[in-house]
């Protein structure tokens, strides 16, 4: 089993369960995914089951309690065979996120057991057709009518919006900053359909579209967190979450853009020889690797910073920017090395190419991280998320504080016992 400096023996055999699953469950329907273009609710609802959905939920929740790097192995194992299904994936655990820093008591109970077990899945909905990366900039409305909230407006582009059963969605509830408000929506809920899908060029199989509200009414109680911290509630999900999810999706689908590649260049012939001994095609694979190896980096960093409670908003930040950008410089330099056939769907470098397309927007696009990394160097970047919640998902993380403590105490148990057997000289 290879470790690195992050890994432990846990992550590597939950890496090696996802491999197997995806080699086994999820690339014998990948080319169908590419041609039927429809939503993949089996092996959506195959990989919930699993129980990944729950990665970071605490085991007293029935989650896994294994953390953000453990996140990460799974997203990425997915997205090695499929982005869409790592996309499916990372979409819920996104969804998780609201419920874990913002849910009371009772809706913790009710709620993260079901996406612990795969028997419910969580999206979060922010986007609207006029607020994207302006988020301020929404619509849609909550209107408070005695211990009911109605919901009017439409939102697009939300990761699982055709499969979600729960959804966690900022309206407005006032003017300004302060007036943005979260609540969860039941999928069955009168008032709440599913909109058209969108016709996106890639990531076949999972949805990423419209969800619409048409004077739904739901329980004041559906409420997250306080009226007013509906902007917290969107930030600190995408900055905590998103960017780390999306960085380990460009991440599955560069290891798998290098590791064919790779093969394609030893096996293609040219001049009677491999295309991998001409000088400029090995200088290009050389740079992939170089690339693969940095990104990959910076994500597993920033898991293991924010599984350890340490402030790192830039870091992840760092992990979104360097990772959808590192992999589109290498499916550009792959499509380069097929040449034509890196156009025809059976070499899948295409495909690589369009999926990793779609991981640009979402979380912050390249700009936005890098503007917001401006604000980091010039020390104006204003509230530290992974600061601001490590209390409130502390039980997360105090599991694997604890684990450490003890490896720690076992270590010394064990040395001090070694150091009394040693018969003293003289
Ligand atoms: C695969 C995928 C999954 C998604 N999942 C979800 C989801 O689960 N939930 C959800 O709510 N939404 C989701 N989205 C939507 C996503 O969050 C938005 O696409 C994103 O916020 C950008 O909005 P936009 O596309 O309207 O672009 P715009 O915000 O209109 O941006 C247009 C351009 O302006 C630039 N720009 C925007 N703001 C600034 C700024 N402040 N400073 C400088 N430049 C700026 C951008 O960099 C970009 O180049 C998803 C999108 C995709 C593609």
């Amino acid at each position: 089993m290879a470790m690195d400096y992050f890994t432990d023996e846990r992550h590597e055999s939950l890496r090696a369960e996802v491999r197997e699953f995806a080699e086994k469950e999820v690339r014998p329907h990948v080319a169908r995914m590419e041609t039927d273009r429809q939503v993949e609710f089996e092996l959506s609802r195959a990989i919930a089951r699993r129980g990944w959905i729950g990665v970071t939920i605490p085991r007293e929740y029935g989650g896994l309690g294994l953390g953000h790097l453990a996140k990460t192995v799974i997203v990425e194992e997915l997205s090695r065979v499929s982005g869409a299904m790592g996309a499916v994936a990372q979409a819920s655990q996104l969804g998780v996120a609201k419920v874990l820093h913002f849910g009371s008591a009772a809706q913790r109970h009710k709620w993260l057991p079901r996406f612990a077990s795969g028997e419910s899945l969580p999206t979060i909905a922010v986007t609207e057709p006029e607020s994207g990366g302006h988020v301020l900039g929404m619509a849609g409305t909550a209107r408070r009518e005695g211990d009911e909230y109605v919901l009017d407006g439409r939102k697009w582009f939300v990761g699982n919006s055709h499969i979600g059963d729960v959804h966690g969605v900022v309206f407005r509830t006032g003017p300004g900053s302060r007036g943005l408000s979260a609540f969860l929506v039941e999928s069955d809920r009168p008032g709440f359909r599913t909109g058209t899908l969108g016709s996106q060029s890639g990531l076949h199989g999972f949805s990423f579209g419209e969800i619409v509200f048409e004077n739904c009414r739901i329980p004041a109680a559906n409420r997250l967190g306080r009226e007013s911290q509906g902007l917290d509630v969107a930030y600190s999900s995408s900055t905590l979450y998103g960017r780390l999810n999306l960085a380990a999706v460009a991440l599955g689908i560069h290891v798998a853009i290098v590791e064919d590649t790779v093969r394609f260049a030893e096996s293609r012939m040219l001049y009677g020889k491999p295309l991998s001994h001409l000088s400029n095609i090995a200088l290009k694979l050389g740079e992939m690797q170089s690339r693969l190896m940095t990104a990959k980096l910076a994500a597993y960093h920033a898991s293991h910073l924010l599984d350890h409670g340490k402030a790192c908003d830039a870091e992840l930040m760092n992990a979104k920017l360097i990772n959808t950008e590192y992999t589109l410089d290498s499916a550009r330099n792959a499509m380069e090395i097929h040449a034509a056939r890196g156009l025809q769907a059976e070499f899948h470098i295409e495909r690589y190419l369009r999926d990793a397309t779609h991981l640009y927007p979402p979380a912050g696009t390249s700009d936005v991280q890098r503007l917001r990394l401006g604000q980091v160097a010039a020390g104006t970047y204003g509230k530290q998320w992974s600061v601001e919640l490590s209390g409130l998902a502390g039980w997360a993380w105090s599991e694997l504080a604890q684990r450490e403590a003890q490896a720690e105490a076992d270590a010394e148990r064990s040395m001090r016992a070694t150091l009394l057997s040693i018969p003293l000289a003289g």
